[in-house]
């Protein structure tokens, strides 16, 4: 597997420079670890500020990535400094870290990895760490050391699961006479004085362990042994199952098939119990996964979540007085669910981290599928074993240095006429507050730009859906697009909409009947669509119709579009009524003449307009801004920010309401 290059760093010291290289190649291996896992150091001279050499120990920082890592994720520590802690007796994590802290020649580093003093204790030049599937496979189960010793010789120590930190460092630091340390349940260790022996030593040692899984076992990979989950039960699934894990925080959903073969096994659960293959993984996916036994059931979904709750709180109930003071229990739900027929559910605040999680899932079970079928029943590590990383305060400390998550992280709102205007900057500020969005639209080409503008800021990656929102299809399409591709919907925004003149005497029937379509029949089908989901899903909800200050405030010439917009507040009533009792919530927004990317005004409306107001096209934008109460000219931004509060918590009590934002119209003051 070919490596990206690192970019060109100047004055980088030679052992740096190999190791930023090789950790590149094993980063770029999934094999060998994932998304941050593992760690990698060199040994060498250093010239510091003052001039000085120094023998320092460069480490891979905390949770970087060594596929895409740069000589600057290797902070450089005094190498003596830490040498010097070999004949201590014993360590708390938190001296440890305060002492490898001080080590450091350029106090402003990334924080060194928690093996620091395990790479530093053994005396050669490169060390590479990996938590590779196979060697995990070769490890997790009774006979893990004799198997290790058939496989890779005797040259390789093994050690049964010991915490990474201070004691591990130890225990490691005794065998640096050998070629290099399988750790039980972890991964491996191998070390050199040269940096390319170094990596032939870890994908040797990696490959011989494939070759005797190849050898001794049948790879069930992609297998299927159940059908596959209908269309209607799939969506039904998700919908239960996103309810049921959204209990505590509003979830997305990812499906990913390629955990298909061990959700159809008979003994998934053994599978499942053996729980994750290297400890770490537990951060990203929880230490179990749950399993759904018939995911044609709702009941048998919700109950699956419900049983994992019972059993996490129950083992965090356990262990409560092991927790460091200021923390809580996790969230208990579990982060994957295997479901047969379909594969494996993951939940996370956006699909991307879900993605990830996904990645730690497929390697993780399947490590554990290998062991059953090649070398019986995994056993997993003990119960304390498990909560004493669980709970790692080096972890939780981690934790609390992350960003709060954004407001509205793991909701889901479809948002029609979301090509241009209004809609594309709803749409947007929803996705900067952290939801995931569907696009829908019928012009294909402005769903792309507002989905590359979500992209490009760094919001959860937007679905797309094109189609006319007056066509019944394309409206249940829209919320299926949602379902399947979010995991369920927290809510809508109707949005799409056109601008239809002509006096009452002469407004076509065709005219009026389009008019009606497009703004108001289409926010009815949506509804109609939404309301099931919401209600199945038992998330409560949030629906918001962008009607127009001309529901309260008509214009003469401009009947069917004030009608249409009328009709769309009452809409909005009837939906607070009736979703009232499932803890739906439904709003409009009466904006008042947006010009801001909006094409509402292009064929001949802003011609029509200006001329019933007696001024020229051109200085429409003026006269509505000067007719309002706070002289101000209104935007779409300003309708989004309306929007992005009516889906939050701060909004919760309120529903049936219509929110203007016109600058102050008093001629649409409702009477
Ligand atoms: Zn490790």
């Amino acid at each position: 597997m070919s490596a990206p290059s690192a970019p060109a760093e100047p004055d980088v010291p030679e052992p740096l420079a190999a190791l930023v290289e090789r950790s590149r190649r094993i980063g770029a291996d999934p094999r060998l670890v994932l998304h941050g896992g593992g760690n990698t150091s060199a040994k060498g001279t250093l010239t510091d500020h003052l001039g000085r050499e120094q023998q320092v120990l460069w480490v891979k920082g905390s949770g970087s990535d060594m596929g895409t890592s740069v000589a600057r994720d290797y902070p450089a520590l005094r190498l003596a400094e830490l040498t010097a802690l070999a004949d201590v007796e014993e360590m708390t994590d938190e001296e440890m870290v305060a002492f490898v802290a001080r080590a450091l020649v350029d106090p402003t580093s990334p924080r060194p990895s928690i093996e620091t003093l395990l790479h530093a204790f053994v005396p050669r030049a490169h060390i590479d760490h990996v938590h590779a599937d196979s060697i995990c496979a070769l490890t997790n189960h009774a006979e893990g050391r004799r198997v290790v010793a058939e496989v890779l010789g005797d040259g390789y120590a093994y050690v049964d699961w010991v915490m990474p930190g201070f004691d591990l460092a130890k225990v490691v630091g005794r065998l640096a006479h050998h070629e290099g340390v399988v750790l039980a349940n972890h991964g491996l260790f191998c070390w050199s004085d040269d940096s390319d022996d170094c990596y032939r030593r870890t994908v040797d040692a990696v490959a011989k362990a494939d070759q005797h899984i190849a050898a001794t076992g049948t790879s069930t990979r992609g297998a299927r042994r159940v059908g596959d989950l209908d269309a209607e039960h799939h969506e039904r699934m998700l919908v239960n199952l996103r309810g049921a894990l959204s209990a505590r925080r509003h979830k997305v959903l990812l499906v990913d098939d390629r955990l298909r073969d061990i959700a159809d096994r008979p003994d998934v659960e053994v599978v499942v119990e053996a729980g994750v293959s290297s400890a770490d993984h537990m951060l990203r996916i929880k230490p179990w996964s749950a399993v759904v036994a018939d995911p044609t059931e709702p009941e048998a979904v919700r109950a699956a979540v419900a049983a994992y709750v019972d059993r996490y709180t129950a083992y965090f109930e356990r262990h409560r007085d092991e927790v460091p003071p200021g923390h809580d229990m996790h969230d208990p739900t579990p982060t994957v669910v295997l479901v047969p027929g379909l594969g494996a559910v993951v939940a996370g605040p956006d699909r991307a981290t879900a993605r990830v999680a996904a990645d730690v899932a497929d390697a993780t079970h399947h490590v554990a599928a290998t062991v059953a079928d090649s070398f019986g029943t995994p056993v997993p590590l003990s119960e304390d074993a498990i909560f004493r990383f669980d709970y790692w305060p080096l972890e939780l400390y981690k934790l609390t240095l992350r960003p709060p998550p954004e407001p509205l992280a793991g909701r889901v709102v479809a948002i029609t006429g979301a090509a241009s205007g209004i809609g594309r900057e709803v749409a947007k500020r929803l996705a900067a507050a952290g939801a995931s969005v569907v696009l829908a639209d019928v012009d294909g080409a402005g769903l792309v730009a507002t989905g590359a503008e979500i992209d490009e800021a760094g919001g959860p990656s937007p679905a797309i859906l094109v189609g006319d929102q007056s066509d019944p299809d394309v409206v249940a399409a829209t919320v299926s697009t949602a379902v399947r591709t979010f995991g369920g919907l927290d809510g809508i925004v109707a949005n799409a909409g056109i601008a239809v003149t002509g006096r009452l005497d002469e407004i076509t029937l065709d005219e009026w009947d389009r008019a009606l379509r497009i703004n108001l029949t289409s926010a009815f089908l949506l509804t109609r669509a939404a309301l099931p989901v919401l209600e199945e899903q038992g998330l409560g909800g949030s629906l918001v119709y962008i009607a127009s200050k001309n529901a309260f405030g008509p214009g003469a010439g401009f009947g069917a579009y004030s009608v249409s917009k009328a009709g769309m507040v009452q809409l909005m009533r009837i939906a607070a009524l009736e979703g009232g009792p499932h803890g739906i919530r439904a709003n409009a927004v009466n904006p008042d003449a947006v010009f801001q990317g909006s094409r509402l005004w292009d064929g001949g409306l802003r011609e029509e307009r200006a001329e019933a107001h007696g001024i020229e096209p051109e200085a429409l934008e003026d006269f509505y801004k000067d007719r309002n109460l706070l002289r101000r000219s209104v935007t779409a931004d300003d309708v989004a920010d309306t929007v992005v509060h009516l889906f939050g918590d701060a909004s919760s009590r309120t529903t049936g309401a219509v929110v203007p934002v016109d600058g102050g119209v008093a001629s649409a003051f409702p009477r």
